[in-house]
């Protein structure tokens, strides 16, 4: 007769994964890579353009970056579901606790391949691949974050040229990024239809850069970036005018869904290291872990993520054939992300002080992990999303 022990299975065998072998391949390659480059100093990530700019290279030789750029400029032609294995594995390395998000700009690659001309592309896939090119997006204003069709920088032709004026904040590697894709207003009475998506060259004439402080992932490079008349070529945009709304909305269920797959890894990283402390930290005579509250909270926490496994993964079945939804990519980015911070909490709380000393790495997980409910969507406006669904 099997016993209950012998039923405990990893969560793996559980729900049966939905990668691919050259997916999973790729998961492999930026584990190794992590844990090589960055996890060693991961609490002292440079910041500056030079250390960074030399780890992007690392990255690019490693065969990390630019994955989406067509075999016919170079590239591995890889598909949309690879931002989510990229995004897990950034988080369930201890490199996204102060590198942050830095790497998944590179997620933007998308964009140029979608809407760039074969010219654009050619000119900038080999720098992306090869890490030489830092990218960014530039979608947030001071004055517009949910509401994107708030939008004010604006974007007017002259000749072969748009001129952009306006400016953008919490730009994730602002800071350091050469490239940005900036959304604009090239059309100031369409709202929506009037917004149009640019690829801008940040070492332009006229692109000044504000870093800003973070609490989390001192690494982020985050940034406002300010546009004083800055000429772009008319080749550099993206898809149609006034096609940006269009655009984004084509990625948005993937978008979510790897935004899922971060919480994911950050929630499982914290549970792996709160459980060896738990084993190890003694109190009143015994193990923390032999105390039933502690059991009941790591069990607690391990449904949770096996939750959030299995409805990631059956979100990356739909992605992959086509039928992701809004709403329900809205749900996975939601309850992983909400669903995450309950876990890397009571992780926090049973590492006691040592939980809330910056030298520990729960607590870096912590701060790193608060944004999750704010990027990518805030949690209010994912529960809109559903809503209006209903
Ligand atoms: C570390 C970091 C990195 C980022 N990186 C990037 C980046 O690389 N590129 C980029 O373009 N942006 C980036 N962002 C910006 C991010 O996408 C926005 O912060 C987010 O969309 C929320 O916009 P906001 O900050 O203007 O908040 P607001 O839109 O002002 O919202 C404030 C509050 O009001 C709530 N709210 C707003 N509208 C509604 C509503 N209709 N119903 C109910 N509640 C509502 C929100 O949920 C929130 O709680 C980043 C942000 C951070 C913090």
């Amino acid at each position: 007769m099997p016993t209950e022990h012998d039923e405990v299975q990893q969560p793996e065998l559980l729900y049966h994964q939905p990668f691919s072998d050259e997916e999973l391949a790729y998961g492999e390659t930026i584990r190794a890579f992590l844990r090589r480059e960055v996890e060693p100093g991961y609490d002292e990530i440079g910041t500056d353009s030079a250390a960074r700019h030399d780890l992007w290279k690392r990255a690019g030789a490693a065969g990390i970056l630019g994955v989406s750029v067509p075999e016919r400029f170079g590239g591995a032609g890889g598909g949309p579901l690879l931002s989510v294995i990229l995004s897990y594995e950034l988080a369930r390395s201890l490199a996204y606790a102060t590198l942050g998000s830095s790497f998944t700009t590179d997620l933007a690659t998308g964009l140029l391949v979608a809407g760039g001309s074969d010219e654009l592309i050619a000119r900038w896939a080999p720098g992306i691949m090869s890490g030489e090119i830092i990218q960014s997006t530039g979608i947030s204003e001071a004055e517009a974050g949910s509401d994107v069709v708030a939008i004010r920088t604006t974007a007017v032709r002259d000749g072969d040229e748009y001129v952009i004026n306006g400016g953008k904040i919490f730009i994730t590697n602002g800071d350091i990024a050469d490239i940005c894709y900036v959304v604009a207003k090239t059309d100031k009475e369409a709202r929506g239809r009037g917004l149009s998506l640019f690829l801008m060259d940040l070492r332009s004439d006229g692109v000044t850069r504000r870093k800003l402080a973070t609490m989390g992932f001192p690494g982020g490079n985050t940034a406002e970036l300010h546009f004083d008349h800055v000429r772009v070529p008319a080749g550099n945009l993206l898809g149609a005018e006034g096609g940006a709304m269009r655009q984004l909305i084509a990625t948005l269920a993937e978008d979510r869904i790897q935004v899922g797959a971060r919480a994911l890894g950050q929630a499982e990283l914290a549970f792996d290291l709160t459980l060896d402390y738990a084993r190890q930290r003694h109190a009143f005579g015994k193990a923390i872990v032999d105390f039933q509250n502690t059991q009941f909270q790591l069990a607690s926490m391990k449904t949770e993520i096996s939750v959030g496994r299995a409805f990631l993964y059956e979100q990356v079945r739909k992605a992959r054939s086509g039928i992701a939804t809004a709403s329900e990519s809205a749900m996975c980015k939601l309850f992983l992300s909400e669903a995450s911070s309950r876990v890397i909490d009571g992780c926090l709380q049973l590492f006691g002080g040592m939980g809330f000393m910056d030298e520990t790495p729960i607590s870096r997980i912590y701060a790193a992990n608060r944004v999750l409910r704010i990027y990518a969507g805030t949690s209010e406006i994912l529960r809109r999303s559903i809503a209006k669904d209903l």
